[in-house]
C-alpha cells in the first residue's frame, strides 16, 4: 500500500466538516467514541469499506459495526425486535452494539456485513462521534482504529502509531472515556445473547430484558 498524508483534524465544526467531506469522497477517518477510536468509512460505499479492511489488515469475513445518529436511523436499516427496543431505550446512546436483522435494499455495503443478513449497529455516546455523524448525515462503518490483532486505540496518538500513512484523517478528540469496546448483543433470536463482553456489564443487560 502506498503511504498517504494523514491529516490531524480538530474536533470542532471546521474539523468535522473536513472529516465529513473525506468520508463523502470515500476516504477513511479515525474518530473518538466513548469506547475507543473508530476507523470510519461510508457504510454504503463498497470501495471505502474495502479500504478499511486493507488499512487494518483485517480479514474480510469479519464484519464491521455501523454507527448511526439515533434510533430512527437504526430502524431505517434494521428490524427492531422487542428485546432490541428494550435494550436500545436503556443503553443508547452508549457502549452497546446490537446485531439485528438487516432490511433489504437499504444500501449498506455487503462488505460491511461480510454477506450476512444481519447488521451490527450502535449509537455512540460521544460529542465528536455524534458531531461527525451529524455532519456526514449517513451511516459510518467503524471498527477499532488499530491494525488487526493490536490493542484498540484510546487516543489519537495510538491511532497515529498504528495507521499513520494508511488513512486520510484523524479527528483528535482526546482520550476515550470507557476505554473498552462495546458489548455486542445478538438480538436476532427470541433470547438475546452476548457475542462480546464490553462497556455494558452482562448483569445490566439481563436486568433490562429479564
Ligand atoms: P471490532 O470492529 O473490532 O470492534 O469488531 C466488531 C465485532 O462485531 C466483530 O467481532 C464481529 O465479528 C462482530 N460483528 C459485526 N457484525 C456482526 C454480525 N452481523 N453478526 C455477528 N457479529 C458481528
Ligand atoms: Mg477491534
Amino acid at each position: 500500500m502506498t503511504s498517504i498524508q494523514t491529516a490531524i483534524l480538530t474536533p470542532d465544526t471546521d474539523g468535522l466538516r473536513i472529516a465529513a467531506d473525506v468520508l463523502r469522497r470515500g476516504g477513511l477517518v479515525a474518530f473518538p467514541t466513548e469506547t475507543v477510536y473508530g476507523l470510519g468509512a461510508d457504510a454504503r460505499d463498497d470501495a471505502a469499506v474495502a479500504s478499511i479492511y486493507a488499512a487494518k489488515g483485517r480479514p474480510s469475513f469479519n464484519p464491521l459495526i455501523v454507527h448511526v445518529r439515533d434510533i430512527d436511523a437504526v430502524s431505517h436499516y434494521c428490524e427492531m425486535t422487542k428485546q432490541a427496543q428494550k435494550l436500545a431505550s436503556a443503553f443508547w446512546p452508549g457502549p452497546l452494539t446490537l446485531v439485528l436483522p438487516l432490511k433489504e435494499d437499504v444500501g449498506i455495503s455487503k462488505l460491511v456485513t461480510a454477506g450476512l443478513k444481519t447488521l451490527a449497529v450502535r449509537i455512540p455516546d460521544h460529542s465528536v462521534g455524534q458531531g461527525l455523524l451529524a455532519a456526514f448525515e449517513g451511516p459510518i462503518a467503524a471498527p477499532s482504529a488499530n491494525p488487526s490483532g493490536r490493542i484498540s486505540p484510546t487516543t489519537a496518538a495510538h491511532v497515529v502509531a498504528g495507521l499513520s500513512g494508511k488513512i486520510d484523517a484523524i479527528v483528535d478528540g482526546g482520550a476515550c472515556g470507557v476505554g473498552v469496546e462495546s458489548t455486542i448483543v445478538d438480538c436476532t433470536q427470541s433470547v438475546p445473547t452476548i457475542l462480546r463482553a464490553g462497556g455494558i456489564p452482562a448483569e445490566a443487560l439481563a436486568a433490562c430484558v429479564g
